[in-house]
């Protein structure tokens, strides 16, 4: 037999992985899939317990979107989207809007998140510009926030460790602090505080939106900072300062989209929010296919509308835009969410597997438990008084995630957070089992 393993560490180049502890821990070889296992050419099974980076909604093999790709590949596989169009991308741009209850009306596709983030921040840019604003050149956006890889994207992340190398190319963007509850930028307690960490922003604005195009942020959870989740009440503050100051907000939902959070979308958990931008993309073909969206409003669009010699059109558009069996795959995915009840179903068992958490709190390395709808983090610490991390050198991530495979889990740490990020066809009894294998896994390692 092929000795697989040994090309692999031969010829390719992995994402965000240290080849030299590839060395040492070869990545596993994952022959097949089902429902939320994995299993590797052993047989040996791991819950997929962070969805396969957070794109997979209904589970591995999924019948129904099998189908719908099956189908797909016999009509069309692919067609340019300039000038040429077809029914998958126009259902599904039709079925998206409905979803957002028309707050947003127009679908710009693409093929990843990073490539949705650009595509909100170039359009928000040339907006203004059309409109004659050639003075709102800047964007504001989260210390530890995270939109992607991309050059564009990475300049309105706020993550180091990913970005620090690049900064020279980065373009200046304005930092404020994040609402991270836990290491509180004001050092208050978010019982007694008064979101006081939207200060920051309240000011900048006041300073400097007349230079301002638009504030990108994560709904409700800072996903690769380590799962940071916070309060509705800053997000509301969030949107009605971009509306006082007459600045765009750019909701970047590529990771908590398609009902991670107990809705549909996590903006919906502020019911009357008005944003400009919505990126959709990691779990839109619940994890089949990549594409990805950017949903705008009309008045966007037509700001872009004229003669072409005005120079109004938007410049931009990737190969495999609309990529109709990736549209299939998406609109499959919807389907499934409306006849199978997803969402019904998992508002039932948010509160048990939220209930099942609470006894992390105990561990001596887990010095805050987070959670929100189906996603949960639990940030290890040193010494819960100080609330020290472990820090780089002592690789505590790797640690787990070592123990972890062992205890069948995926869990790949963010730093020092572990955390579940599970397919919306999680059932109670894998729940449970994968929280009992979770705290085995934080235990063994005190
Ligand atoms: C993953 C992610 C992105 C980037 O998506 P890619 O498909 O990896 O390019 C952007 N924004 C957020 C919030 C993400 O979690």
């Amino acid at each position: 037999m092929k000795d697989w393993l040994k090309s692999d560490l031969k010829y390719i180049w992995h994402p965000y992985t240290q080849a030299k502890e590839a060395l040492r821990l070869p990545p596993v070889l994952i022959k097949r899939a089902k429902g939320i296992k994995l299993y590797d050419s052993k047989g040996n099974f791991y819950y997929d317990t962070i969805s396969s980076w957070w794109c997979n909604v209904h589970g591995h093999n999924h019948p129904r979107i099998k189908e719908a790709i099956k189908k797909q590949v016999d009509i069309l596989e692919h067609v340019l989207f300039a000038g040429f169009t077809h029914k998958p991308a126009i259902e599904l741009a039709d079925k998206l809007i409905a979803l957002t209850k028309h707050k947003f009306n127009r679908v710009f596709f693409s093929d990843n998140g990073s490539t949705s983030v650009e595509v909100a921040l170039k359009m928000s840019f040339q907006y203004w510009h059309n409109l004659g604003n050639k003075k709102k050149t800047k964007f504001v956006s989260l210390d530890y926030g995270y939109h992607g890889d991309t050059i564009g994207a990475m300049s309105v992340s706020g993550l180091d460790l990913f970005n620090q190398v690049f900064s020279p190319l980065l373009y200046p963007v304005y930092k404020v602090p994040s609402p991270y509850c836990y290491r509180c930028p004001m050092k208050k307690e978010r019982s007694t505080c008064a979101i006081d960490c939207i200060k920051p922003l309240e000011k900048l604005l006041k300073e400097k939106h007349a230079e301002i195009c638009a504030m990108i942020i994560e709904p409700l959870v800072m996903g690769a900072a380590g799962m940071i989740i916070y309060p509705k009440e800053y997000l509301k503050q969030v949107a009605d300062l971009a509306k006082k100051y007459k600045i765009h907000l750019i909701l970047d939902e590529v990771a908590v989209g398609f009902g991670r959070t107990g809705l549909m979308f996590a903006y919906e958990h502020v019911p009357k929010i008005k944003a400009d931008f919505l990126c959709l993309s990691k779990g839109i073909t619940s994890g089949y296919l990549p594409l990805a969206v950017t949903l705008t409003t009309q008045e966007i669009f037509w700001a872009f509308y004229g003669d072409y010699e005005k120079r109004k059109t938007f410049f931009h558009g990737h190969t495999y835009t609309a990529n109709p069996v990736a549209c299939s795959a998406g609109l499959a995915s919807l389907k499934i969410f409306k006849e199978e009840k997803t969402m019904q179903k998992l508002s039932k068992l948010v509160p048990f597997f939220h209930r099942g958490l609470e006894k992390f709190r105990d561990l001596d390395l887990v010095g805050d438990v987070r959670h929100i709808g189906f996603i949960a983090a639990m940030e290890l610490v040193k010494d819960k008084k100080t609330k020290k991390g472990f820090g780089l050198k002592r690789r505590m991530g790797l640690e787990v995630y070592r123990r972890a495979l062992k205890e069948n889990l995926v869990l790949r740490p963010l730093g020092d957070v572990i955390y579940l990020f599970l397919p919306l066809c999680t059932s109670k009894a894998q729940i449970k089992d994968i929280l009992e294998r979770t705290y085995a896994v934080i235990k063994s390692l005190s």
